[in-house]
């Protein structure tokens, strides 16, 4: 069965897919999203670090207001193990009410998947997309159920993980597992997140309700080692890793991992087709930058569909604006990530002392430190 429809067509409904659909709304531009994911499905345990820019675009979207179970952080302690150097940022000095918040991610899509259904928005539910042919004037979205749909313009936000996803133009395997579960501390979080650089990969402890979420890269090989250790060896060894400021670790969820690498695939897909979020670029989750971006993906993609003629939408000159518009930005957090991970994660005394200069530098230059702060909050922009 062949349907051809006037509305954009959006594969995927995770939180770049709905953060598309309802900002295109915003704009006039009807659209129809296909998930593959049944209705009633629970999504995974993963915690989602959003920057203030992201609470932004929510609140626009009226989706932030609705959100539970969100801890804002107010304070970002970074420190390298076994070297000089502190750098704190604070919300104050940005003159933001935070500088993130942590959510679970099942919240987040909850939200989203009832702001859709709120908005109207159609979603086909359990409908998997196999591949996509197109043209000058349309593309063609295939379901696995043989299903057709053809569209004006497909935008693909299906995280990157399908069979049909292209080959990266850019790929970094960092050889990295992130080690993730909660973590109860000896003092209470105040609100403060700590970002701790070590030879073996960054740490990051995020506060989350009246625990921390912990993201411990390693390599896979202690990856593995680290995840299957007691709870008691668990939280000795991660407080001999991550020191102990915030006291002693008293208690940990089940460690889960997940591999860490960069792909850069771009938005430029075929005609008539975008890649967006995740499925356009996956980055290390050290300093939080690739869902935010996503979401910036999806907000800027929606601006230009309501600044373009209607029968102009999907056109050519339209996505290789897109894809201008979002270069700076984009390449700017792969950069910045790629950068943090390979310079951090290594134990060359020349580099472990220039990166005490750099937090120390970070630390008493206000100008760096807002520059800085800035850039995580709001992505580069041109
Ligand atoms: C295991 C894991 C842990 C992570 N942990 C963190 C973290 O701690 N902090 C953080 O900031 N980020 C984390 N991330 C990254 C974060 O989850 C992503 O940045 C974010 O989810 C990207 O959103 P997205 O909407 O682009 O993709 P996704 O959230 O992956 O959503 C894609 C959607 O598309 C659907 N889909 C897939 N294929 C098809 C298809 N063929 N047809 C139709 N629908 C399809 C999927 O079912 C899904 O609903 C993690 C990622 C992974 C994989």
């Amino acid at each position: 069965m062949d349907e051809s429809v006037s509305s954009v067509l959006i594969v995927g409904a995770g939180p770049v897919g709905a953060v598309c659909a309802l900002a295109l709304q915003q704009q006039g531009v009807t659209s129809h999203i296909l998930e593959a994911q049944p209705e009633d499905a629970r999504a995974d345990t993963r915690t989602l670090a959003l920057s203030h820019g992201s609470r932004l675009i929510l609140d626009r979207l009226g989706v932030w207001q609705k959100l539970e179970e969100v801890t804002p952080i107010t304070r970002i302690h970074i420190s390298q193990r076994g070297a000089l150097g502190v750098a704190r940022l604070s919300a104050e000095e940005v003159d933001v009410p935070a500088l993130g918040y942590v959510l679970p991610y099942a919240t987040l899509t909850a939200a989203l998947k009832r702001a859709l259904a709120d908005a109207d928005i159609a979603v086909d539910y359990g409908m998997a997309v196999a591949r996509i042919e197109s043209d000058a004037t349309c593309a063609t979205l295939h379901t696995t159920e043989g299903r057709a749909f053809t569209t004006p313009m497909a935008v693909v936000a299906d995280g990157g993980r399908s069979e049909s996803a292209p080959v990266p133009k850019y790929e970094r395997d960092y050889d990295q597992m992130a080690v993730v579960c909660e973590v109860q501390t000896e003092l209470p979080h105040a609100n403060q997140a700590f970002e701790r650089f070590t030879p073996e990969g960054p740490a990051a402890l995020l506060p989350k309700g009246d625990r921390y979420a912990l993201v411990w890269t390693a390599s896979n090989t202690d990856a593995q080692r680290i995840t299957a250790l007691t709870d008691d060896e668990f939280l000795a060894a991660l407080y001999r890793h991550f020191g102990g400021r915030q006291g002693r670790f008293l208690q940990a969820s089940p460690r889960k991992t997940f591999p860490l690498k960069l792909a850069y695939t771009g938005s430029e897909a075929a005609d008539r087709v975008v890649r967006i979020g995740n499925a356009a670029q996956t980055l290390h989750p050290v300093a939080g930058q690739g869902f935010n971006i996503g979401l910036r993906d999806a907000w800027e993609l929606a601006s230009l569909c309501g600044d373009t003629a209607p029968e102009q939408i999907g056109s050519a000159a339209m996505l290789a604006a897109y894809a201008r518009g979002r270069r700076l930005d984009v390449l700017g957090g792969v950069g910045f990530t790629d950068f943090l991970v390979r310079v951090f994660s290594n134990d060359i005394v020349p580099l472990r002392h220039a990166r005490g200069l750099g937090l120390l530098a970070l630390e008493v230059f206000p100008p760096l430190k807002a520059f800085v702060a800035r850039r995580m909050i709001f992505g580069a922009r041109g």
